[in-house]
């Protein structure tokens, strides 16, 4: 992509050509087809991307190959962190251009992606410090002899990731997976390809070798569908709907190939009553309507001690009316529009369904009023009281801005609540007693939780689900075992 300014690349009505990184060339689609992306705040296209094919998998993967096996195995483990680094100094460079092509692209408020640039350098900075930090160990075996283990890297890994953080999710792969010395093909939402052929662009500015970082566009079906099945490839890591990851698991078992997967979630946000309420009431309406409500750890429960119901409600919906939703490009607007007019539709489906399911609508419920946000893929904030844990809405992900208010009466129903869903990936617990926060967060079936706070995801610290959320940890020093063989070595050390 030719970007010649730091601000929004995409201003005066400019069109972007996108192509993709392969084999350290920006080339099109072998059979050149392309594909609109368009701004979600104002249904205009601003770039057009290369419509791939499982044949531009192949010459992906042949390129990755091709280098892991040349002279990508050679560099250190010091010496990929240091490229690493130098990767975190040139995303720091370029993260006013990068915001502005999330912003424009999925209509993320300007000062979110702002925010998301720089942690995406915190993630690479990260991973270049763990590079060297990663070793086997000595093992004291019943036989005469020395064991030992090696880390080693797996070779090829696929990574597919969703729109709702594109270059935050494509960081969290493409950081542990270089650490360990893999080389990467990088497949983004067809809805949301910018940031990420930016950061294949990227990775050679911070000098990586043609061929360690690859980036594919095309449909899901097709292309995500070839890498994932690809025998040339030894892992693939996944985010986005738990349905597709179910389908990724079917096509990586053509060739048993490693697979982890970050997948949906519907997470409590439990308040007793003993909690600082009015703390919770002013931070909550963002740990679920932050990112339009498009985001897998969104607080999409709200279960509330039946005592402070009430006061409960009528604090979130108070601070809920102040979150200021408008146009993406306002530093002052903290919601956006939703990513599509489809994802739209579909919330505004359940907001329906919660209303024919007897819930009690208590603000939102359709599209803002602002004529200023008519073209816009908007959805007001809405809140959903006297929620019944059997309801579709409590159940189901919406990943929209909508959260469901379910009271309870004791610690053992509001654990029994929080895990009556399928999913297991957040959670947050409010209560001044430390003891009770404990118990119920050792009771609940979720892999990322907080106490009196809705901050759960750290880059240093592991991030994944239980159950229908997923399998393996990203984040942290957990992340790099996502992409890395362990191999024992024993030696007989008799004369
Ligand atoms: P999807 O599962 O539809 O898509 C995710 C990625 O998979 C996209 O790149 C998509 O490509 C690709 N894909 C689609 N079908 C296939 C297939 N058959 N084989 C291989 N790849 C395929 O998810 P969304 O993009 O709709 O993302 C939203 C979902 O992601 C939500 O359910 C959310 O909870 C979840 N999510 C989970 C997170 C977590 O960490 N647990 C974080 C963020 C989101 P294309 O776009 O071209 O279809």
């Amino acid at each position: 992509m030719t970007i010649d300014s730091q601000a929004d690349p995409t201003a005066s009505g400019r069109v972007l050509e996108a192509r993709m990184v392969i084999g350290g060339k920006s080339v099109d689609a072998l059979d050149g087809g392309r594909f609109d992306v368009v701004d979600p705040a104002h249904g205009r296209v601003i770039a057009t991307a290369p419509l791939g094919s499982p044949a531009d998998v192949d010459a992906a993967v042949a390129a990755a190959r091709a280098t892991y096996e040349g002279p990508w195995r050679t560099f250190s483990a010091t010496h990929r962190g240091r490229l690493l680094a130098a990767f975190a100094q040139v995303v720091r460079d370029h993260a006013e251009e990068l915001a502005w092509l999330e912003t424009r692209n999925v209509g993320k408020p300007i000062a979110s992606s702002r925010g998301e640039a720089q942690g995406v350098a915190n993630t690479f900075e990260f991973y270049g410090g763990a590079a060297n930090k990663l070793h086997g160990e000595t093992i004291p075996v019943t036989k005469p002899g020395l064991d030992f283990t090696l880390r080693e890297p797996i070779g090829v890994v696929g990574l597919i990731v969703p729109w709702n953080f594109p270059m935050v999710m494509a960081a969290w792969k493409l950081g542990p997976a270089l650490a360990a010395g893999n080389t990467c093909v990088l497949k983004p939402a067809s809805w949301s390809p910018l940031t990420a052929i930016r950061l294949g662009e990227l990775a050679l500015e911070a000098g990586f070798p043609e061929g360690v970082v690859n980036v594919v566009t095309g449909p899901g079906g097709s292309v995500g569908a070839a890498l994932a099945r690809h025998r040339g490839v030894g892992k693939v890591a996944f985010t986005g709907e738990t349905t597709t990851g179910q389908e990724i698991m079917r096509l990586a078992s053509e060739n048993v190939k490693k697979v982890s997967l970050e997948l949906g979630g519907k997470s409590p946000n439990i308040v007793f009553a003993d909690a600082d309420i009015d703390r919770f009431c002013a931070e909550s309406p963002y740990a679920v309507f932050d990112q339009t409500g498009q985001d897998c750890c969104a607080r999409s429960r709200i279960i509330v001690e039946r005592s402070v119901h009430e006061r409960v409600v009528e604090g979130f919906v108070a601070a809920t009316r102040k979150v200021i939703v408008g146009d993406p490009a306002d530093p002052a607007t903290e919601v956006g529009p939703m990513v599509s007019q489809r994802q739209r539709e579909r919330v505004l489906d359940y907001i329906e369904i919660g209303r024919n399911e007897g819930a009690q609508l208590m603000c939102g419920g359709g599209a803002p009023d602002d004529a200023a946000l008519a073209d816009g893929a908007y959805v007001s904030l809405t809140v959903f009281d006297h929620v019944d844990t059997r309801m579709r809405i409590s159940q189901e992900e919406i990943f929209g801005p909508v959260v469901a208010v379910i009271p309870f009466d004791t610690e053992e129903e509001a654990l029994r609540i929080a895990n009556d869903s399928p999913y297991g990936l957040s959670g947050s617990i409010w209560s001044r007693d430390l003891g009770k926060a404990l118990r119920v967060a050792k009771g609940l079936e979720s892999g990322v939780i907080s106490v009196n706070t809705n901050s759960s995801v750290h880059t240093e610290a592991p991030f994944g689900g239980y159950k229908l959320s997923g399998i393996g940890r990203e984040l942290g020093m957990h992340a790099l075992e996502l992409y890395t063989e362990v191999k024992n070595v024993f030696v007989d050390l008799r004369s």
